[in-house]
């Protein structure tokens, strides 16, 4: 349910009625807008009624049932766009476009630190590395798990980048917490349920991708297991679908990006080398990224893709990196955003 209060409602009248909402079971999520405050009142709908009669409480303006089934991510909540704040000065919003990128996995210091500079000096802001990887095969290379993460620490050391870094489970999450400035829940764990609960207990911006085989209203409802638990910070991220074509790894799903802009207030990202696996292909996603309104991109970079452990068809050169940001800034420049 959504509770109005009135433009200019006091907070001993705001106060009253989250106790209230508190005492009939359901959890208060007060959102502080410009002009009024709203109250999103999350529970299970036996004591719909009750909430309801908070109608006649001092300050309300009006309560109104959220139709949609992602509650605290859906737009009905909260209107404004939310602005995920990453350091002091890098935020992910409408209004700032940033780039992530580095290599698919972790391999060892030379090849990380060359990546990390190569990536900031074309402008990217924030580093990319695998240290728990996600592999189909259990004979392919799993990552360099805690020294991997050492090294991204030390990578954003040398060159004030911060780091994302994907979490593989939730006995890990305070490990990899202590590491990265973002924490990435890959594709194949979208739905790991216990996961997502104990990211939401967490304090650090949340990377959702998309699982593979997702509906939007699935990938909404996994963003609202970590917002519900009280972690507002999430970045969703499509990263293509699975369908009938081999051409490409997999499908990107551009339409998502304007759906998700229209259902949720959560800022939303693209990754076009997992969506399209091929390197070709990168650039010109990118760019069709940031016309259908992303706001940031997450792309694989490695000095020697063929010798890359993972996915090193699909992740540019350096140089290639460096026309991707040329490109993009112009693209970025034309949607009247700063990058
Ligand atoms: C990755 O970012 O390296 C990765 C494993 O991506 P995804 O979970 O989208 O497959
Ligand atoms: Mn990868």
């Amino acid at each position: 349910m959504i509770i109005s209060m009135k433009a200019g409602a006091s907070k001993e009248q705001i106060n009253h009625v989250i106790e209230k909402i508190e005492s009939y079971g359901y959890t208060a999520h007060p959102i502080y807008g410009d002009e009024r405050v709203v109250i999103g009142a999350i529970g299970d709908g036996r004591m719909k009624d009750h909430i309801q009669s908070l109608e006649s409480a001092p300050g309300v303006d009006s309560v109104m049932p959220i139709l949609k089934p992602f509650k605290l991510v859906g737009r009905e909540l909260k209107k404004e766009r939310t602005c995920v704040r990453v350091s002091e000065d890098v935020e992910i919003d409408s209004a700032h476009f940033v780039v992530m990128a580095g290599p698919c996995s972790v391999e060892s210091r030379e090849q990380l630190m060359t990546t990390a500079h190569a990536v900031k000096s074309a402008g990217a802001r924030i580093l990319r590395g695998g240290a728990f990887k996600p592999r189909t095969s259990p004979y392919d290379f799993q990552g360099l798990e805690e020294e991997g993460l050492k090294l991204l620490a030390e990578a954003r050391e040398a060159t004030g980048l911060k780091v994302v870094t994907e979490v593989l489970s939730d006995a890990n999450v305070s490990l990899v917490a202590d590491y990265a400035d973002i924490l990435q829940v890959g594709a194949r764990n979208m739905q790991n349920f216990a996961l997502l609960k104990k990211l939401g207990k967490c304090d650090k911006p949340v990377l959702l991708k998309r699982g593979m085989s997702s509906t939007i209203k699935e990938f909404l409802l996994s963003a609202e297991y970590i917002v519900s638990q009280g972690n507002p910070n999430v970045i969703l991220c499509e990263r293509g679908i699975r369908t009938f074509e081999s051409y490409t790894r997999n499908t990107l799903d551009l339409s998502a990006v304007p759906l998700l802009n229209e259902l949720s207030h959560l800022p939303v990202i693209i990754d076009p080398s997992h969506a399209t696996g091929k390197r070709s292909l990168v650039i010109p996603m990118a760019k069709a990224s940031v016309a259908a309104g992303a706001d940031g991109l997450l792309i694989e970079v490695h000095p020697n893709p063929e010798e890359a452990f993972s996915d090193g068809p699909q992740s540019l050169l350096p140089e290639e990196f460096d026309e991707l940001m040329r490109v993009v800034r112009q693209y970025v420049a034309l949607e009247n955003r700063e990058m």
